[in-house]
């Protein structure tokens, strides 16, 4: 029988949602508060959008701290590499890069945006730009229609909400979904950032804000000592801490500790062991044997990174480097090998790239994304209570809820 759906959110997984309900031949009108759809997606992967990731099922739900399991159906129903080849098929050329991550070939995150925009014609789906929604109409438990935010109520059967998280609100991504599902009884659980900035308690943090270290490795260390998490790549200092990708996928694995007491410890020459660099720090002052310390550096560290390290080290900018002893040049390599910085929390959550927490997955069916509370209202995407690591697996959660949240309307 031919449904009236209203999908509530122009984002992925509002966009996916509204195209598979319409393909299924129901009259599908997708309402989106901004004067563009997918205006996240537009800013996602730095402008280039790593659209999913090419792992299998499996690593997908690795890659879900925040409640993987709920996704089993969502996944299996419509995959990833279904993605891909959706995607493919709408004209939009895909490639995958290091670590599985998959973008547009063209690496322009409109691209996506302009096939969604498609895959929305070809289905059928009628789109309303400007159209907030404020609620959902309920009788006797089911669904009955909305009230657009300048008072319209309008009938329906079947209401697919997709509005989003509370994180980059510039979006359109404001938390409007969440006030009105726990006007309908469902339970929220506590939003918090995830995928963060981190602040650093040390002062000397900040004197190296705008530095940008590549190929370093970093580990997370929690009060007692042990090892959270490590990691290899890029990261940045900044007036607060410390971001850059290598950042925000470590702070993931330290949500559950508030972002608070944990120890990161910067690897500044990985590729090198202790005895190695020590050797290297060995020719370096033989080369420079007769200038101070404090220019002595300039082959091993960025220059910013120079006072720093020798603040840090303990040992005097002015001493000549034929002077400096053997258990000082031991202590240096140690500290270029560990340089650890005290994580006191987290930037806020409008500046989290994913809103942890949302939609309470107890009162949601995993096989079909509809309320266990209300007939007819379906979720989809990041306002349920899911959260993933960087490299494509948000989008993919969006995506699939939606697939499997517009099947089932
Ligand atoms: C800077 C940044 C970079 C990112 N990069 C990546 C990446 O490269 N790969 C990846 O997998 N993930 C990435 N993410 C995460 C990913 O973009 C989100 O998880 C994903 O967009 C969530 O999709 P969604 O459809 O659930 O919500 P959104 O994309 O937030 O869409 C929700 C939509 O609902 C609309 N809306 C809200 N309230 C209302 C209302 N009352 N009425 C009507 N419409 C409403 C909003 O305007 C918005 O268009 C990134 C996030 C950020 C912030």
């Amino acid at each position: 029988m031919k449904k009236k759906v209203f999908v509530i959110g122009g984002g992925p997984a509002g966009i996916m949602a509204a195209g598979k309900a319409a393909e299924l031949g129901n009259d599908v009108i997708l309402l989106e508060k901004n004067d563009r759809l997918g205006k996240k997606i537009l800013i996602s992967g730095k402008g280039r959008c790593n659209v999913t990731s090419n792992t299998d099922i499996e690593g997908l739900i690795k890659n879900t701290p925040g409640n993987g399991n709920f996704l089993y159906s969502s996944f299996y129903t419509f995959s990833n590499h279904d993605l891909i080849a959706m995607l493919n098929g709408l004209g939009l050329e895909t490639k995958v890069e290091r670590g599985e991550r998959v973008f547009p070939v063209s690496d322009n995150s409109k691209d996506v945006v302009d096939a969604l925009w498609k895959f929305l014609k070809l289905k059928g789906v009628s789109v309303r730009l400007n159209s907030p929604v404020d609620s959902i109409i309920t009788k006797d438990g089911k669904v009955t229609g909305i009230i657009t935010r300048d008072g319209k109520k309008l009938e329906c059967d079947c209401v697919i909400l997709a509005t989003g998280g509370v994180s980059y609100p510039g979006t359109g991504s404001t938390g409007d979904g969440f006030k009105i599902a726990k006007e309908l009884g469902h339970k929220i659980i506590d939003l918090k950032p995830s995928l963060v900035p981190l602040l650093a308690k040390e002062k000397w943090v900040k004197d190296l804000q705008g530095l940008s270290l590549k190929n370093v490795e970093i580990s997370l260390k929690n009060s007692k000592g042990k090892k959270i998490y490590s990691d290899f790549g890029e990261m940045l200092f900044t007036h607060f801490g410390v971001s850059g990708p290598l950042i925000l996928s470590a702070s993931r694995h330290i949500l559950e500790y508030e972002y608070k007491d944990v120890v990161l410890s910067i690897d500044l020459k990985p590729a090198l062991n202790e005895e190695k660099l020590y050797d290297r720090l060995t020719r370096d002052f033989e080369k420079y044997s007769r200038k101070q310390f404090k220019n002595a550096l300039d082959d091993l560290l960025p220059s910013k990174m120079i006072p720093v390290v020798i603040d840090l080290s303990l040992i005097s900018p002015e001493k000549f480097v034929n002077q400096i002893t053997k258990e000082e040049k031991r202590s240096l390599v140690k500290l270029l090998k560990n340089l650890e910085i005290n994580i006191c929390g987290a930037r806020p959550i409008t500046e989290a790239i994913v809103t942890a927490g949302g939609v309470s997955t107890l009162e949601i069916n995993p096989s079909t994304m509809e309320s266990k509370l209300i007939n007819g209202l379906f979720f989809a995407g990041e306002i349920i209570d899911v959260d993933a690591y960087t490299g494509g697996f948000n989008l993919t959660i969006a995506f699939s809820t939606g697939y499997l949240a517009g099947a089932n309307c």
